[in-house]
């Protein structure tokens, strides 16, 4: 899919080269908290400043965002030191006022984007108010590509053209080292569906812990993604929401100027004669693959006639380790052995189960 005609969500940055950073508290909280952080976001060099001014919290009772009021904290941040500010926008009257304030960027949350009504009441809002302004979209908080996919053609059908896509990892129930797991595949996948689309990463989020931080940025950035959006604050152990995915502003000065960014276009010859023989190689074990599988149906003709189970254990686990010490001793990884050939028994046995029910 191509949405024809996209344009920077802020020119000259989120290339490969220079990645698009955004910094600023996961709240506005007070005045001050706000104008100290951006403060120091600015002498670090960050040139976009990010404050939710509209909190969706889990459940009633917590701080749920300062609201309209903050809006001319973010003026001030724009006048006093020359970022751009961002916020989170969840409904028409989030819109209206955030525009009527002179916000530079909308994001939209992860709740929002798995809200198909939320997301065309903000589409049709931005469309009414006809201002030609960059909105990023998080992914919906559950692994729905489609529905990421959805909320951004709202935007763009609405005529947002700086359209961008936020990552920030996936919701689940069950333990993991991460707030919400990256999955990156998924982001991955937008990016071959849709490859003009800048893809921001938010590591706050995704891994809800301040040493998770740096580790996954660099990572984002070795994929080539196209920026980072990182929660920072003055004093995160005070601060009223996410306190523990956050980072002081000399931090982030810190772990942002560690992060290499790797000049990944350059191609040399040597690198595409290595890419040739990767590909041969791979066809000549699709070859393979489809060779063994042609031998496990004739097998599975033999058990049919003979009445015969399809899985023979002794067999199975005779054939596992042999295979995987040979493996060993040919250098390769015993695990990456074990789940090839396990993948491979598993659709062998998959064939076989089909000839013996035909
Ligand atoms: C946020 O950016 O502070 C936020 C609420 O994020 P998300 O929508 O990703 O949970
Ligand atoms: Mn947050």
């Amino acid at each position: 899919m191509t949405l024809e005609g996209l344009k920077p969500i802020v020119e000259g940055v989120g290339v490969p080269g220079s990645p698009l950073i955004m910094a600023g508290p996961c709240s506005a909280e007070t005045e001050e908290q706000v104008l100290s952080t951006a403060r120091q976001l600015a002498l670090g060099g960050v040139k976009i400043f990010r404050a939710g001014i509209w909190k969706p919290r889990t459940k009633p009772g917590g701080f749920e965002g300062i609201g309209k009021e903050g809006l001319q904290w973010l003026k001030r941040v724009q006048e006093e030191t020359g970022m751009l500010v961002a916020t989170e926008v969840a409904m028409r009257r989030h819109v209206e006022e955030a525009l009527e304030a002179g916000v530079d960027i909308l994001w939209i949350g992860a709740r929002t984007s798995a809200n198909p009504f939320a997301m065309q009441e903000i589409a049709d809002a931005i469309k009414d108010a006809g201002v030609d302004i960059p909105v990023l979209v998080k992914n919906p908080v559950n692994p729905d590509l489609e529905l990421w996919i959805g909320a951004l053609e709202r935007l763009y059908n609405a005529g947002v053209r700086r359209l961008g896509a936020i990552h920030r990892g996936f919701s689940f129930y069950g333990k993991s080292i991460y707030r919400n797991p990256p999955q990156w595949h998924i982001p991955i996948e937008l990016h071959r569906r849709i490859p003009e689309l800048p893809i921001i990463v938010d590591p706050s989020h995704m891994g809800g812990k301040r040493e998770l931080i740096g580790p996954l940025a660099q990572q984002a950035l070795d994929m080539k993604f196209s920026g980072l959006m990182i929660e920072s604050h003055c004093n995160p152990d005070e601060a009223w929401s996410d306190k523990n995915q956050q980072l002081t502003p000399d931090i982030l000065r810190i772990v942002l100027g560690s992060l290499v960014v790797r000049n990944a276009e350059q191609s040399t010859e040597s690198l595409q004669a290595l890419r040739q023989q990767i590909d041969k190689v791979d066809t000549e074990l699709l070859d393979l693959y489809a060779k063994r599988m042609e031998i496990a149906r004739q097998i599975g003709h033999y058990k049919k006639e003979h009445s015969m189970p399809v899985v023979q254990e002794s067999r199975y686990n005779d054939l596992m380790k042999s295979r995987v010490a040979t493996a060993v001793d040919m250098g390769l990884s015993a695990d990456f052995m074990k789940t090839v050939l396990q993948a491979i028994h598993e659709e062998s046995v998959r064939q076989q189960i089909e000839i013996l029910n035909n």
